[in-house]
């Protein structure tokens, strides 16, 4: 179905339209051969990143180095990159250098698996140099060209390469994976900011399962942050592994299984983003909670919306019992309050009902209690009920 590329095509017949040629390139024509919902829609083209920017409205260089050009349409985000053939990768994050080329041919070969070196133009005409849509009907994995020399060039695709099996259920040919093993402590020079994105979504991926089984099978748990010092860790994974959304859920996941690993190892070793480290706490919090009252509506409050359908994974996963997303969001919208904002009292009511006292913790505890008897539905949140409900509540007036 080639509608989803309908708003895109407008950019490809744009770039046409000044005597350059363009295409889809990459996840988009592998996903759309599959029926596979698509990711990003990428562009290349001949046209030099310059020209791009100047061609639309509404750009933002993001790479420009690299031939990258952010292109904004009908609300939606294109990256477009000019066709470019790689130089060495000597700092392991990007070439050294990047020559910008007329035919897309020599940009495919740059391209890491024959499943994603495909182009694709504006009639939905395959450019497939590596049999690619053999790979994908027959569902392997293998590397453009030479593995060996393709792993060593950029050792990341050591880790691409078992992303796309647990995201695609696809096997690994023997010659790739022969090539991997070979290489895999070459993973050690590689930025962990990059590992990270790809190991990310090596858990997040459907076949999940077959891509532990492949990790395990060529170790490379030895050569990744906190695993390499921890190696039974990966043997700690359940049997029926599920997917787990975030790198942070992973974190909540392993220091679970294994509490003696801090969560501020893992996030230190991984060099995790504030949000990745704090997604972590929340939902081992939550984990904690849940061991003690069950899902309850204090629960759900505290937990942030957005880690909702983490903390069902984690809980199905690690404490054996079957919770529903369904029941979190029945919870939550059925919440009195979703934060400390809404409720009917704030610090300085509370200060005028005592007003002999003077200001301190004691007002932020009063608030803590009302928030908690509001949430677990002891009092409603209306500003009479409050005031009655603190004077008479000696607890919380402590
Ligand atoms: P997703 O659906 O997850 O976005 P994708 O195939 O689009 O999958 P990306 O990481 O977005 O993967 O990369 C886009 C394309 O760029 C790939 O399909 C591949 O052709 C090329 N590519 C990306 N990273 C590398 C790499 N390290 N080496 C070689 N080619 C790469
Ligand atoms: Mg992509």
């Amino acid at each position: 179905d080639l509608s989803i590329f309908d708003e895109a095509k407008e950019i490809l017949e744009r770039l046409e339209s000044y005597n350059h040629k363009a295409y889809f390139v990459g996840g988009c024509v592998r996903d759309m051969i599959l029926g596979r919902k698509i990711g990003d829609i990428d562009i290349a083209t001949s046209a030099a990143p310059e020209l791009v920017q100047q061609i639309f409205e509404n750009v933002i260089p993001v790479g420009i180095q690299h031939g990258t050009v952010i292109v904004r349409h009908n609300r939606q985000s294109y990256e477009v990159t000019t066709f470019r053939t790689d130089g060495k990768y000597s700092d392991q994050r990007h070439p050294d250098s990047v020559t910008f080329i007329q035919s897309i041919d020599e940009d495919l070969r740059r391209r890491d698996f024959t499943i994603n070196a495909l182009a694709m133009d504006k009639d939905g005409e395959i450019i497939d140099l590596f049999r690619g849509r053999k790979d994908i009907a027959d569902r392997v994995i293998q590397t453009v060209g030479n593995g060996y020399e393709r792993f060593e060039e950029d050792p990341l695709r050591i880790i691409r390469a078992l992303r796309f099996s647990s995201q695609l259920g696809f096997t690994i040919s023997e010659l790739t994976m022969a090539n991997m093993k070979n290489l895999k402590h070459e993973i050690e020079g590689i930025a962990v900011e990059r590992i990270k994105q790809e190991f990310a979504k090596f858990f997040a991926g459907e076949h999940v399962q077959s891509g532990i089984a492949y990790l395990k099978e060529m170790q490379l748990d030895h050569y990744l942050p906190v695993f390499r010092n921890h190696r039974e860790l990966i043997h700690e994974l359940p049997d029926g592994l599920t997917p787990v959304p975030s790198f942070g859920a992973l974190i909540a996941l392993f220091h679970y299984l294994a509490p003696q690993i801090t969560i501020q190892d893992w996030s230190s070793q991984w060099k995790c983003s504030n949000k990745e480290k704090r997604v972590a706490i929340d939902l081992t919090l939550a984990l904690r909670q849940y061991n003690k009252n069950g899902l309850d509506s204090w629960l759900v409050y505290c937990l942030p919306a957005a880690c909702h359908s983490s903390i069902v994974v984690l809980i199905n996963l690690l404490l054996d019992e079957r919770v529903e997303l369904n029941d979190f969001l029945r919870l939550n919208s059925n919440l009195p309050i979703h934060s400390r904002q809404e409720l009917a009292i704030n610090g300085h009511d509370i200060k005028q009902l005592f007003p002999s006292r003077n200001g301190g913790p004691w007002i932020k505890n009063i608030l803590n209690a009302v928030e908690f008897a509001v949430v677990t539905g002891k009092v409603d949140n209306d500003k009479n009920d409050l005031k009655e409900w603190i004077k008479w509540n000696p607890t919380a007036t402590n």
